[in-house]
């Protein structure tokens, strides 16, 4: 048999051999030892893919020596023009264009997404026939009438409409140049389409989002510019970049204003000297270059705002390329644990004294979607510092009452209070005055909400999640900012993902970093929706884990939950909610154990 016989290059079987291997007999040609190292690996034939490649081949010589060797192209005469100082001019003029078209052209559609999105329906009406008008007309019809604007009114005037104060007036053929119409032109043009383009971004960010961003109390140009527009840059790139190639495209419109751009100038060129394919591949020859450094530049910022999105870091061009060279893949990204440089001093005053929770006072609660009774006389009184589980079918309005306490929801009547600080309003004396959205930010500052969803922030790190409101609401310096936040991380046991993005994490390490996240601002009350519910049943232990720790904290907790067996170890005060109705209420020996009402019995005996 060939397992007795020395194979060439093979060692031979040693004695240590077990004896039930050695007594199964091996295929023909297999080493006794399994050492295949001195065989000859001979790869797997593709000879279809093979035949393909030597025909593209074929192909592509054919095309390039069409393309060389007839000398019609006039190969001569596109290097004599190439890099002619005319041409460079125009093609300076398209490139000017191009960029003052897409600056100006993405300011206005930015104001305008922003009037469509915006809660007066004067504005939105408005950015609305502004986009329905400028995407109709034409841009060539636009550029003439632009043109054409110093017959329809003679002077450009500045002042007050309707009386006779002036600051400026100028004729409107000496300020309105071919060069101004064009940029006027491409500008308005522009507007119109990247408007859509940057509300259709706004859109596509999730909801959540804001919510997370409203509950941490972000001020709203925070919010926008922070939390919605990185994550719209990703729907809002491809698409934008698309418009701008088209644009750098769309210039040569302009050569009906007689500006001397690039396609223009090219065809001042082929008039006089009748070389029009040599003179029509220079332009050709531009744009491509135009259109291959715009590539670069979308493929650069789109590697920016990909930060977060997906699981692994986006390699870069350049690693993508030194990747494939050094082939097997190269390692995973590595995050180093960050050492919490957390000295007892740095922190004092945040977590080494023990939270003041806040008493919740909720009076006559009414709340109704349309017809839809949500919230029905709610009234409840939670002492600070205390722990309380809500519990009750789904849609009989745990999360309306949550999200009320946040005031994410407006109550229709009723108060809710907070160390005796009304929800939504301000008192004074016996009036009570409306807060604006400001105020209420300000004010959310004392209530952390923590959601089903998790909803932390995908293009921040989780450091940054952390640090995001502490900086922006409480402004605190980035040293102090990092310092709290890895202490909290150290507290939920995340220490070690500082860095990561919160899409590499587990449901249960999201969930924990989202409370490490509300408890930055040191909150008088927090708020737990459904908290485990998103998670795997062995993730939801670790998270109630850091719930229940909290509840020794001093802070007021909140949980809206289906954790019977949390609820019994750790609250104070269960309440049970049917129908927007708080059906029973009290300490959960009574409530779980022997539960009054007929109903609360019914929905124990399903859970449990
Ligand atoms: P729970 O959290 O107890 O499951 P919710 O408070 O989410 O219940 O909802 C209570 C009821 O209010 C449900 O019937 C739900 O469909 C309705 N509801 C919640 N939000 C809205 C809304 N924005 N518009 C209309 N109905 C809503
Ligand atoms: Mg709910």
């Amino acid at each position: 048999m060939s397992a007795t016989l020395p194979l060439p290059g093979a060692k031979p079987a040693t004695g240590s051999t077990p004896p039930a291997e050695a007594s199964t007999p091996p295929d023909a040609g297999t080493p006794a030892s399994g050492d295949f190292s001195h065989y000859r690996v001979v790869p797997a034939r593709y000879t279809a893919r093979w035949i393909g490649t030597a025909l593209a081949a074929v192909l592509l010589l054919a095309l390039g020596q069409s393309v060389l060797g007839n000398p019609r192209w006039g190969w001569g005469v596109f290097a004599e023009w190439f890099l002619a100082e005319p041409v460079l001019v125009g093609l300076g003029r398209t490139l000017l264009l191009t960029a003052l078209g897409a600056l100006f052209g993405f300011a206005l559609g930015g104001l305008l997404a922003a009037a469509r999105v915006s809660r007066s329906h004067l504005l939105a009406s408005l950015a609305w026939g502004y986009t329905w008008v400028f995407r109709s007309i034409p841009l060539i019809v636009l550029l003439l009438i632009l043109n054409n604007l110093g017959y329809l009114y003679e002077n450009v005037w500045l002042g007050v409409p309707y009386t006779d104060i002036t600051f400026f007036s100028y004729p409107t053929t000496q300020l309105i140049s071919p060069f101004a119409a064009a940029v006027l032109g491409l500008t308005l043009n522009q507007a119109a389409f990247s408007s859509e383009i940057i509300r259709g971004g706004i859109l596509s960010v999730d909801r959540g989002q804001l919510e997370a961003a409203a509950a941490l109390g972000l001020p709203r140009r925070r919010q926008a510019l922070r939390i919605v527009l990185p994550q719209a840059m990703r729907s809002i790139l491809p698409t934008a970049f698309n418009d701008i190639i088209g644009l750098a495209k769309g210039t040569s419109n302009v050569y009906i204003l007689a500006l001397p751009e690039l396609f223009y100038t090219i065809q001042v060129i082929y008039r006089r000297n009748l070389e029009v394919v040599p003179l029509l591949m220079v332009a050709t020859v531009w744009y491509l270059v135009i259109l291959s450094v715009l590539s670069l530049v979308q493929a650069q910022l789109e590697r920016r705002y990909a930060r977060g999105a997906l699981r692994e870091a986006v390699p870069s061009l350049w690693q993508r390329w030194l990747r494939r060279a050094s082939r097997p893949q190269a390692q995973p990204q590595v995050t180093t644990p960050l050492a919490c440089p957390c000295t007892p001093a740095a922190t004092a005053g945040w977590l080494a004294s023990p939270q003041r929770g806040g008493e919740i006072t909720v009076r006559g609660v009414h709340k109704h979607y349309g017809a839809l009774q949500v919230l029905q006389d709610v009234n409840l009184h939670l002492p600070a510092s205390s722990v309380t589980v809500i519990i009750g079918p789904s849609g009989s309005g745990k999360s309306t009452l949550l999200r009320s306490l946040n005031h994410l929801e407006r109550v229709d009547e009723g108060f809710i209070a907070i160390d005796g600080e009304l929800i939504g309003y301000r008192q004074q004396g016996h009036t009570l005055y409306e807060l604006k959205e400001k105020d209420i930010l300000r004010r959310r500052v004392d209530v952390g909400m923590v959601f089903q969803s998790f909803n932390l922030f995908p293009h921040l790190s989780v450091l940054e999640n952390l640090t995001e409101a502490p900086r922006a609401v409480l402004g605190l310096p980035e040293t102090q900012a990092h310092t709290l936040a890895l202490e909290l991380l150290q507290r939920v046991g995340l220490a070690d993902k500082a860095h990561a993005y919160p899409r590499q994490l587990s449901g249960g390490q999201q969930q924990r970093v989202a409370i490490a996240r509300a408890l930055a601002l040191s909150p008088k009350v927090l708020l737990f929706d459904e908290p485990t519910s998103a998670l795997d049943p062995e993730l939801v232990k670790e998270v109630l884990d850091v719930i229940q720790e909290l509840a020794r904290s001093g802070t007021t907790l909140v949980v809206v939950t289906h954790e019977i067996g949390f609820a019994r170890e750790v609250a104070d005060t269960v309440v049970f909610m049917e129908q927007g109705r708080v059906l029973e209420a009290g300490p959960p020996a009574q409530v779980l154990s022997a539960p009054q009402h007929p109903r609360t019995r019914a929905f124990l005996a399903q859970v449990l």
